[in-house]
């Protein structure tokens, strides 16, 4: 039996989202709420990843072997990387890598020991499903006609925050257990790890654990911040705003496609 896995970073995303279950039931369980129950006719189980890599790793674990997720599909927000990606835009993961892991010189850096490789694709299939499904949304958001009311709160907290019209990008997302808000971690990424789009604190780990049990994974962050010395101020902003809507247009466009 397919069952999707919805891993969200931040409660307001998830709260949107648990709205829509249908026969809702929650399992506490390892200090986490998994909810279970359908969505558009899908079994789907919906947790919060809790932050940082271990944290999301263990989510991850659980929900494939106690939950019997299937397929798993993650949003959350993240810091944009260079200067092309900006706050509102949208990334769909390509592939992620852990910017902290570091065994050198035992093995090369960025190289996760034993594994013999650093960076962890995801799903080609569900991200392309993903990216379709972030087009129409992008799209959507330009037609004042839209009846979607998470489509029109999405404007509305773009226009207030004076964001411009989101751009989709797709590729490289950095992981790490850190918050990066300075200018010059910022930089210093970018530098390192040319051809990376956005940082944040779970996706590597999760795209790890997925690939220890070949469970498709899809992974969409919003741009909240540039990952600078204002990245604190507008990571709140962000998220009250415009990041629990995205989701929530997403993921419900998603599930009714798959
Ligand atoms: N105040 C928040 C926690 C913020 S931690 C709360 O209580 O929920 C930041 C979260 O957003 C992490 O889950 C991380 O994945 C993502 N993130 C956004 N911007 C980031 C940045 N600049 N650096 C690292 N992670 C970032």
């Amino acid at each position: 039996m397919t069952r999707i896995a919805i891993v969200a970073a931040m409660a307001q995303e998830l709260n949107g989202l648990k709205e829509h279950l249908i026969n809702p039931i929650c399992t506490p369980y390892a200090g986490r709420d998994f909810w279970s129950g359908q969505i558009n006719n899908k079994e789907v189980v919906l947790v919060l990843a809790k932050i940082g890599k271990v944290a999301a790793a263990t989510t991850t674990t659980l929900l494939i072997q106690h939950f019997k997720a299937t397929q798993i599909v993650f949003t959350g927000v993240a810091g944009g990387i260079g200067a092309k990606v900006k706050v509102g835009d949208l990334i769909i993961a390509t592939e992620l890598l852990q910017h902290d892991m570091n065994a050198s010189p035992l093995f090369p850096i960025y190289e996760i020991p034993l594994y013999g490789r650093s960076h962890f694709p995801t799903h080609t299939r569900l991200s392309f499903e993903l990216q379709n499904v972030c087009e129409q949304v992008v799209q959507e958001i330009q037609n004042p006609q839209t009846t979607s009311l998470s489509i029109q709160a999405l404007r509305q907290g773009l226009l207030e925050l004076g964001l411009p019209q989101p751009q989709l990008f797709n590729g490289l997302i950095l992981s790490g257990d850190q918050f990066i808000s300075s200018q010059q971690a910022s930089i210093d990424l970018q530098k390192n790890i040319p051809l990376a789009l956005a940082v944040e604190m779970e996706g590597a780990a999760v795209a790890q654990v997925c690939h220890d049990f070949n469970i498709p994974l899809a992974v969409l962050r919003v741009i909240s911040d540039k990952a600078d010395d204002q990245a604190h101020l507008d990571f709140n902003r962000f998220i009250e705003k415009v990041a629990c809507f995205y989701s929530q247009a997403v993921v419900l466009n998603l599930l009714s496609r798959l």
